[in-house]
């Protein structure tokens, strides 16, 4: 049930959220060749700060994660970019592990943290 393949999903934590506009900003011309899909504040941040177009989820402590899982075990998103915080416990922890999980099943590219990022960015099976 791929509605797009060209999709990809932005989500960063707090902590992490300077580096993933710097990560959008260092890798635009690529991510704009993608549907992309972001949890609300980092959506927001994406658009506003890097002037992308996003498709703009729920925030991820009221669901975004799990939107986002579900359209991956639909097999609509390509790579997941997932900057999380290992520093900071979240109220949302089973949703985070949802999503990795769904990931790791479907055997979607999730970058974690922006140095593997900028390997699946880079690649060209994306
Ligand atoms: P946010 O959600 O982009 O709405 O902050 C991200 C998250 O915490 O999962």
């Amino acid at each position: 049930m791929t509605t797009n393949p060209k999709t990809v999903a932005l989500i960063a934590h707090d902590g992490k959220k300077a580096d993933m506009v710097a990560f959008a900003i260092e890798h635009k011309a690529v991510l704009q060749k993608y549907e992309l899909l972001a949890t609300r504040t980092t959506g927001t941040l994406l658009r506003d700060k890097c002037g992308l177009n996003v498709n703009i989820m729920l925030s991820g402590p009221h669901g975004g994660d799990a939107q986002i899982a579900a359209k991956v075990a639909e097999g609509q998103i390509e790579a997941v970019f997932f900057f999380i915080d290992p520093l900071n416990a979240q109220p949302h922890d089973p949703d985070i592990q949802g999503l990795l999980r769904i990931c790791n099943v479907h055997n979607v590219p999730l970058a974690t943290n922006p140095a593997t990022a900028a390997f699946v960015i880079s690649a060209k099976a994306l």
